[in-house]
């Protein structure tokens, strides 16, 4: 064995010593299920992990994320990772990575759903653009989720997200316990593009982090009407049934 290869597995083994260690005085849990973490599992335990609740139809044309937005906006073509379902490890997920800052698991989901998608869907992307959130709740919450998710998803598809192509010009009030048509008139017109960047002749995938109604995503698209010759496609982590 060469001496550095010795020394590699030498420090391989120091560095799990130290895990289990910090696992024995600060264990971790389990988002899904609240069982203790062991070694490399971050987040979710390898049971939770193979149990992700996957829209295995996502990677199919005319799926239900895609049908959400007939008569409404001109997709190209849409899929999401997970099915969201209040009180399921689906909410947890979302949760932690929305409220509890851990944008990590938002890029790790991200990664994981885009290598499902690669060679699939979205194949001629140019780059995502991550649903923006306001400046004022950008800075109170400290980062974007749907960017920390496109950031992933970016990464497996090996494109570049763009963050100065779009911006939230309105600071809406949540969507919660409104009807369809007032989660329209809610967030028509809180998006506008920035004209920073050239984008025409281009598909552009948006990424957000759940998809319920489909009204901020169908907001999100509205600005790009006034440009020519472009795609978009869409990308949501979680998608509601
Ligand atoms: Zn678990």
């Amino acid at each position: 064995m060469r001496l550095s290869a010795y020394f590699q597995g030498f420090g391989r083994q120091i560095r799990e010593r130290r895990n289990d260690l910090l696992d024995l005085f600060y264990p971790r849990f389990c988002i899904g299920c609240g069982a203790t973490l062991i070694r490399d599992e971050s987040d979710l335990c390898l049971s939770c992990l193979v149990g992700l609740p996957m829209i295995t139809e996502s990677y199919r044309p005319e799926n239900f994320i895609e049908t959400r937005f007939y008569g409404r906006a001109k997709i190209e073509s849409a899929a999401s990772f997970l099915y969201y379902e209040k009180e399921t490890m689906s909410q947890k997920i979302l949760h932690e990575i929305k409220y509890h800052g851990n944008k990590e698991l938002g890029r790790r989901l991200g990664r994981m759903f885009g290598s499902r998608l690669k060679g699939v869907m979205f194949k001629d992307v140019d780059a995502l653009i991550p649903v923006p959130l306001h400046a004022n709740k950008l800075m109170m919450r400290g980062y974007n989720q749907s960017e920390w998710i496109a950031k992933g998803l970016a990464e497996s598809l090996e494109r570049p997200v763009w963050t100065d192509v779009i911006e939230r010009v309105v600071e809406n009030s949540t969507q919660t316990k409104k009807n369809a048509y007032e989660r329209w008139e809610n967030v028509k017109g809180i998006f506008q593009l920035t004209h920073q960047r050239e984008v025409e002749g281009t598909h552009l995938l948006i990424v957000d982090d759940v998809l319920t109604t489909g009204s901020t995503l169908e907001a999100c698209v509205l600005p790009f009407k006034e440009l020519e010759n472009i795609r978009i496609s869409v990308a949501t982590l979680a998608a509601v049934n």
